[in-house]
């Protein structure tokens, strides 16, 4: 059995799964990078993972996708021997009114963003059971707890995120795995970039610290609860907003 610790990254080509990924770059952790269609990007966050010191291995798979992600684990557990850390990032959004939201967009978002936690969870909770050792770190969202107009399917997805951490995390607290929550407020990102600018400036005046957060912010969170150290931190969403929500 391998002696480094196997951090899996799902949606790590860019973003915030890229700055998780890449705050795991030390020696002793091995990163596997999760994309599902951006192959370059995903090498990119690999390279970046490597030139910082780290290990990184590329796996593709579409985290909605059963059959896809039972495969993808199975080939992880059996190359490198366990996961010491999952970290539940990758997300999608398809935002539309209530009234005019199809269900394909309902769909694909709580697939993405919630049954993809949910499939990707299951898959390693076996591997750290037998090992008694195992952190789970799921990526909420601010409007999982306050909502956003045109944003049902997301938030409600990620409001979601938060009731899958609390459950997995009584019932797996006692094989020391832990699952814990990180709720970004408004991250600058792919996700967020094709905002409206007058969005933008009407965002900005609901966060007190007055500006968005910096993907490092949101990663820096994760690791505190995905160390080793954080073993007695479970159920709980720790909220990366610059004050915009307090929970
Ligand atoms: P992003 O830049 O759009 O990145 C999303 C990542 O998810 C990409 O790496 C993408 O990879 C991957 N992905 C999408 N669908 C996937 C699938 N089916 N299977 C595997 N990977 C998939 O978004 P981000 O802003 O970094 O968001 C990361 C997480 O933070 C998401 O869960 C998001 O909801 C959450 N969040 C973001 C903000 C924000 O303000 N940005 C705020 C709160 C929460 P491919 O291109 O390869 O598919």
């Amino acid at each position: 059995m391998s002696e480094a610790r196997v951090i899996v990254v799902t949606g790590a080509s860019r973003g915030i799964g890229r700055a998780i990924a890449e705050g795991f770059s030390e020696p002793g952790c091995r990163v596997i990078v999760n994309y599902h269609s951006s192959a370059d990007a995903a090498q990119e966050t690999a390279a970046a993972v490597e030139a910082r010191g780290g290990e990184a291995h590329l796996s593709r798979f579409d985290v909605g996708d059963a059959d896809a992600v039972r495969d993808a684990f199975k080939e992880i557990v059996s190359t490198h021997g366990q996961v010491d850390v999952l970290v539940n990032n990758a997300g999608i959004t398809r935002d539309n009114l209530l009234a005019t939201m199809k269900p394909s967009e309902w769909d694909a978002v709580l697939d993405t963003n919630l049954k993809g936690a949910f499939l990707c969870s299951q898959a390693v909770v076996k591997p750290m059971m037998r090992k008694r050792y195992g952190r789970i770190v799921n990526v909420a969202s601010v409007v999982g707890f306050i909502g956003n107009a045109g944003q049902c399917n997301y938030s409600a997805a990620k409001a979601g995120l938060v009731g899958l951490t609390r459950s997995m995390a009584r019932e797996l607290i006692s094989r020391n795995i832990t699952v814990n929550a990180v709720a970004p407020g408004y991250i600058e990102t792919e996700m967020t970039v094709h905002m409206p600018e007058k969005a933008r400036e009407m965002l900005l005046t609901q966060i007190p610290a007055g500006r968005s957060g910096t993907v490092e912010e949101v990663a820096f969170a994760v690791r505190f609860l995905a160390s080793r150290e954080a073993a007695y931190i479970t159920g709980q969403v720790i909220h990366v907003n610059g004050g915009m929500f307090m929970g």
